[in-house]
């Protein structure tokens, strides 16, 4: 199993929470799975100063979704696989109830999508879900969705939350990790990719 992978899955996981947010995230291992190499993180409770009021995600399901994704991007290849060709259809094809549609998307943040979305089905689609729109704006991921239940209290709602927030770690056109970068045009991209988009 490449030696790199426990470093990658953490960068996705700082890049998503920024060094202060992911406090007390660690490695343990990496499990080799059917589903690829899965990493396991311990994921320690965050202690917050009194009368720090910034919104945080859940870090136990950015860091399980990160796994998850890190799995796909490297099963059964000894180096990051390659997105496929008709990304958008794909995702549109495998994952009908969730996805549904093309999405919006840049062919790097695939394997988040396609882990976001296996997740999502795993733990059960909420009645009448539906993806609205999935799209990037201002670098990073927009996942709109509506649902007869409300999403935002079931666990459908926690990943697709934390998918946006695990886009702002990967390079929309590679999926390695990256950054969002502003200047004239802001997105997230990796340091190749930055230097020479597309
Ligand atoms: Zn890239």
């Amino acid at each position: 199993m490449p030696r790199v992978i426990p470093a990658e899955a953490l960068s996705f996981v700082r890049g998503a929470l920024d060094e202060a947010g992911a406090v007390g995230i660690s490695v343990i291992r990496v499990d080799p799975t059917p589903q690829g190499p899965r990493v396991q993180f311990e994921v320690l409770p965050l202690r917050r100063r009194r009368g720090d009021t910034r919104r945080l995600p859940d870090r136990g399901v950015i860091a399980e979704l990160v796994s998850r994704m890190v799995a796909l991007r490297w099963k059964d290849s000894p180096e990051p696989r390659g997105i496929p060709e008709h990304h958008q259809m794909d995702l549109a094809i495998d994952h009908p109830r969730v996805i549904g549609d093309f999405t919006e998307t840049g062919p790097g943040w695939h394997w988040l999508l396609s882990a976001a979305a296996s997740w999502i089905e795993e733990t059960g689609v909420p009645a009448g879900f539906r993806s609205v729109q999935v799209k990037e704006k201002f670098g990073t991921l927009r996942w709109y969705v509506c649902s007869s239940e409300d999403e935002d209290r079931l666990q459908a709602g926690r990943i697709i939350s934390a998918a946006e927030w695990v886009s702002g770690a990967v390079c929309e056109t590679c999926g390695a990790p990256g950054k969002t970068r502003t200047g004239g045009w802001i997105r997230t991209m990796c340091d190749a990719h930055a230097k020479r988009p597309g």
